[in-house]
């Protein structure tokens, strides 16, 4: 009687911890996100593409324009905890030769978003739960694979971008592409971007003329690493 005691109170406990296991991951069933440093670094060791590249630092002239480290953002927050760009390391190999490229033409690439932690992407979508603007938490977003840029173009004399139909993450029927009420010089720097864009690699995303997929992005895993985690891994590697 003893051992079937023993036996039972043993079955309860697993399924107690089994549950609390459950229950303590903060993620939705079925996504994989990687959020530990090791399994990271066990990724890049496996591939050196996986690798997050600090964008500002390998792109010689890059300017950034980290919207979501301020409160100048549709959540009226900084919920960045400082202005970074990190991307996989093919796309920050082709956004150096598009800004190699644009140099030629006195012009370069402003950023205003590429990797996000899957834990802002979370935020995004409790403060906007609207899917055309801002990526379901259920799929997440390509940006949290590090595989999504939000760009635009500067002047390198001026350092003002150029005009385009739309400010960015202006959630309107301008943000399109496809958009066809705005100005013939605003529809040529659009153009331009994108087709830049495409050439090397990337797709842009039908409701926002700003944001670009990297072909080939289901090759990268959700992340939920911080910026500070990265730097951290980064003076380990
Ligand atoms: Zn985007």
């Amino acid at each position: 009687m003893k051992t079937i005691y023993r036996i039972f109170t043993t079955l309860l406990l697993l399924i107690l911890i089994g549950g609390n296991t459950i229950a303590r991951s903060p993620y939705p069933a079925g996504l994989k996100i990687i959020s530990d440093n090791a399994e990271y670094q066990k990724q890049i060791k496996a591939d050196a593409n996986q690798e997050l590249v600090d964008l500002e630092k390998s792109i010689p002239g890059l300017v950034i324009d980290i919207r979501y480290a301020t409160s100048d953002n549709f959540t009226k927050q900084a919920v960045y905890p400082a202005a970074r760009a990190f991307a996989r390391k093919p796309v920050a190999q082709q956004l150096k030769a598009i800004q190699e490229e644009l140099k030629l033409r006195g012009l370069g690439l402003k950023i205003y978003d590429a990797y996000r932690p899957y834990a802002v992407t979370v935020k995004f979508f409790e403060v906007y739960p609207d899917s055309v603007f801002v990526a379901n938490p259920k799929k997440g977003s390509r940006h949290n694979r590090g595989a999504a840029i939000d760009a635009s173009l500067i002047d390198l004399k001026t350092g003002k971008e150029l005009q385009m139909p739309s400010a960015f993450d202006e959630f309107s029927e301008r943000a399109k592409p496809s958009f066809q009420g705005i100005s013939e010089l605003q529809k040529v720097n659009r153009k331009l971007l994108i087709e830049l864009m495409t050439k090397h690699g990337f797709t842009v995303y039908d409701s926002e003329w700003w944001h670009f997929d990297f072909n080939g992005w289901q090759q990268f895993d959700l992340m939920d690493l911080s910026f500070e985690q990265l730097d951290q891994l980064k003076s380990e590697l």
